[in-house]
């Protein structure tokens, strides 16, 4: 029986471990940290419970294709809930516009709020479906290195049809010639942050994730996503998978460009594959430290995603003006992207995300209280160690929170632990605190993230979101699945 290293139980790591464990190989998980999930991890304190890192389940048909392939039915694991609201939206002028998840009754809701006539959003969501007919299969199903990805009809048929995709403008250009009124265009131009990139620069093909949340649906479970990280957990577990906690990788051992294993907490161990579900870059740059390799030049070129600065608040008092997940709109979203990919900084007036899993998740916070999560937008740390005025930034959104909902929160904060860039990349070794690998907003982004085989070492893989095909739920799980077809393919176990 081969055996394989994973290195790093993300939700990425966790699902190649499942579905090789479930093909026969030997897996054991090496973790630097005192858990699995990575990202994410769950805050329990005094009374209240918090996802750390993803808050919305998005195409959960990927999990339950994980489950299905060990034998299992993910019901007996993970409880997945659809959401009755995706999102609640408040706009700096008052409006405010409830996207349902419940596509015509959200198209009802937004035309009436905002007076953009009803076709527009049909033809709109149309576009999306289509982007998402023409590519899902293509580029985030399979590997983008094996000749059998291109070389078939339904490839082909992306190829000769890719002005259906539009790649050749940004996001934000197609939202705008779809759209007259400014704040439907805001609305859509969020989702370029679903992958950390900037929809002034990113393509419009990105234009995809509103068929996915909106048509297919937003999703939470059980124990919130924290349920899904426990779910994996105990399927890996089931499946034979061994976890050493606490061991983080040095180094990963070659011999003639062959892996032969790794050194963790010290001390070699040998293996026929390794997984990487650590960040692509740090694997080139500190696993790898002195093996010339095209990818690990090849990455430092690459611009980061975006991070972000989490404040996680106890909350006295029920609010029932928001809704699970609600976003604060900034006034001027150009000005936003422009400070975060161009000046690196916070914005003075940034869009504000708070997430309250006690909604659906009575047991996440003490009778008579929430469990806020409140997120921004924030650069990738580019080095630095800390956030520049933090105490101002968190005035800031206080400020912005009562200003916009009228919810005066700073007196009702009980219990706050703060997550910023740096933390994020200390916790989880994604390098410059990014959420999500590479950012999107190159139009080739897609074609230079790492492939999940490695193409110059035999014996190495990757999966996670800085490798193909993404960051995010549904696509780290597929990087494992990816990466263990691949396996399955090249090295029998
Ligand atoms: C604040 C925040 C909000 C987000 N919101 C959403 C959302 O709403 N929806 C969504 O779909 N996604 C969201 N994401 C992104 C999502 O969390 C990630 O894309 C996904 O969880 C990353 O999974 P991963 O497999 O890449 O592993 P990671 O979560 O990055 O975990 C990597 C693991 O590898 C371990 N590791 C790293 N190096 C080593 C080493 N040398 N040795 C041993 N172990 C090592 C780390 O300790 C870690 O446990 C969010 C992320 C954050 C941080």
């Amino acid at each position: 029986m081969k055996k394989v290293v994973v290195i790093g139980a993300g939700l990425g790591g966790l699902s190649a471990s499942a579905y090789l464990a479930a093909a026969g190989y030997d897996v054991t998980v090496y973790e630097a940290s005192s858990t699995y999930g990575g990202k994410a991890g769950n805050i329990a304190s005094e009374g209240f419970r918090f996802d750390t890192g993803p808050s919305l389940l998005t195409m959960p048909f990927v999990l339950e294709h994980l489950f299905a392939a060990a034998g299992r039915n993910i019901s007996d694991y993970i409880k997945i809930k659809p959401l009755d609201v995706l999102c609640k939206y408040f706009y700096p002028d008052g409006t405010e516009v409830t996207a349902y998840n419940d596509l015509p009754r959200f198209i009802d809701e937004i035309s009436e709020k905002t007076g953009e006539p009803r076709r527009n959003f049909e033809k709109y969501f149309a576009y999306s479906k289509k982007i998402y007919d023409l590519t899902h299969e293509l580029f985030l199903f399979k590997s983008f290195r094996e000749a059998g990805t291109f070389f078939n009809a339904k490839s082909l048929k992306t190829l000769l049809n890719i002005f259906r995709i539009d790649p050749f403008r940004t996001m934000h250009k197609a939202n705008a010639a779809f759209f007259g009124n400014k704040k439907v265009v805001q609305m859509f131009d969020r989702y370029a942050t679903y992958n950390g990139s900037d929809p002034y620069k990113a393509p419009a093909t990105l234009n995809i994730i509103q068929h996915v949340e909106y048509a297919l649906g937003g999703y939470t479970a059980d124990g919130g996503i924290r349920g899904i990280a426990e779910g994996l957990y105990k399927l890996c577990r089931e499946l034979g998978v061994k976890f050493e906690f606490g061991k983080r990788t040095e180094k990963i051992l070659l011999e003639s460009r062959q892996v032969k294993g790794i050194i963790a907490d010290g001390k070699p161990v040998k293996s026929d594959i390794v997984v990487t579900n650590a960040d692509v870059f740090s694997s080139y740059n500190k696993l790898l430290d002195g093996v010339h390799t095209r990818g690990r030049k090849r990455y430092s070129q690459l611009e980061p995603s975006s991070s972000a600065l989490v404040f996680y608040w106890g909350v006295k008092g029920n609010n029932e003006k928001l809704e699970g997940h609600n976003i604060l709109f900034t006034k001027d979203y150009s000005a936003e992207f422009n400070s975060l990919f161009e000046k690196r900084e916070i914005y003075a007036d940034p869009t504000v995300y708070i997430y309250i899993s006690s909604k659906f998740n009575k047991s996440d916070a003490p009778e008579g209280h929430e469990n806020w999560f409140v997120m921004i937008n924030a650069p990738h740390t580019g080095g630095r160690t800390s956030v520049p005025d933090l105490c101002r930034i968190r005035e800031n959104i206080i400020g912005k929170i009562e200003e916009t909902t009228g919810i005066k929160i700073g007196e009702n904060i009980l219990t706050e632990h703060v997550l910023t860039p740096s933390d994020i990349e200390n916790k989880t070794g994604s390098t410059f605190g990014s959420l999500y690998g590479i950012s999107s907003n190159d139009r080739y982004a897609a074609f230079l993230r790492q492939d999940n085989k490695c193409r110059e070492i035999e014996g190495l893989y990757f999966c996670g979101g800085s490798a193909h095909p993404g960051g995010g739920i549904p696509l780290v799980i597929l990087s494992g699945k990816i990466a263990s077809e691949l396996i399955k393919k090249y090295e029998a176990a």
